[in-house]
C-alpha cells in the first residue's frame, strides 16, 4: 500500500552545511522531519536529504553512516549531489565547475512542465551520466542540473533556497511510488 505524504518521515543530514532550509520546506509540505547526525538517527526514516555545504568535509564526517544511509531514498543538493556521485550514483561531477568569478548564479529552466528558478552556489557540473540515470532537467545553457537513478535524486542547484517546493514534492512522490 502506498504511504501518504503526511506519514512520511524524512531526515536531513545535519553534520555540516545548509540543512535548515530543507527542514522548513519539508515542514511546509506536511511531512515529519528530523536532523540526522548519527546512525541511530536513520532508524525509521523513509528518505534522507543531503544538503549543500562542503563535500570534502561532509564526506569525512559521514563515515559509518554511509553504509546505512545508502539503503534509503536520498536527495542530494549541490555538495549533496557530489556526495551521491562519489558514493552511490553512476554520474561524474566536477566540483566548483563554474570557477571563482562565476561561482554563484541564478537561472531559469523547465522541469516537468514547470519553470524552475535555480540558484547555483559554487555548484558542481554533471559531466557524464550512466545508462541507468534519467536526466530530469537541464539549465538554459543545456547543462544537466537534475538527475535520478532509482531511489537517488541529485540537483546541482539549491531548490531549498526558493519558495518553490516542486523538486521536494518530486522526491516525496518518488518515495510514495516505491512504498
Ligand atoms: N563547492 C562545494 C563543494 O564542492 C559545494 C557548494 C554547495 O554545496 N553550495 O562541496
Amino acid at each position: 500500500m502506498q504511504k501518504e505524504v503526511g506519514k512520511l518521515k524524512i531526515g536531513v543530514l545535519a553534520l555540516q552545511g545548509a540543512f535548515f532550509e530543507h527542514v522548513e520546506i519539508l515542514e511546509k509540505l506536511g511531512v515529519q522531519t528530523s536532523e540526522v547526525r548519527t546512525v541511530e538517527d536513520l532508524a525509521g526514516l523513509d528518505g534522507l536529504i543531503i544538503p549543500g555545504g562542503e563535500s570534502t568535509t561532509m564526506n569525512l564526517l559521514i563515515g559509518e553512516i554511509k553504509k546505512v544511509m545508502k539503503k534509503l531514498p536520498i536527495f542530494g543538493t549541490c555538495a549533496g549531489a557530489i556526495i551521491l556521485a562519489q558514493n552511490f550514483m553512476d554520474i561524474e561531477v566536477e566540483r566548483n565547475a563554474y570557477g571563482s568569478q562565476l561561482d554563484s548564479f541564478e537561472d531559469d529552466f523547465q522541469f516537468n512542465g514547470h519553470n524552475i528558478h535555480g540558484i547555483f552556489i559554487r555548484a558542481p557540473k554533471i559531466l557524464k551520466v550512466g545508462d541507468g540515470v534519467e536526466v530530469l532537467a537541464k539549465n538554459s545553457k543545456d547543462e544537466i542540473v537534475l538527475v535520478r537513478e532509482d531511489r537517488y535524486l541529485a540537483s546541482t542547484f539549491h531548490p531549498e533556497l526558493t519558495e518553490d517546493t516542486k523538486i521536494h514534492e518530486y522526491f516525496l512522490d518518488m518515495i510514495i511510488q516505491n512504498s
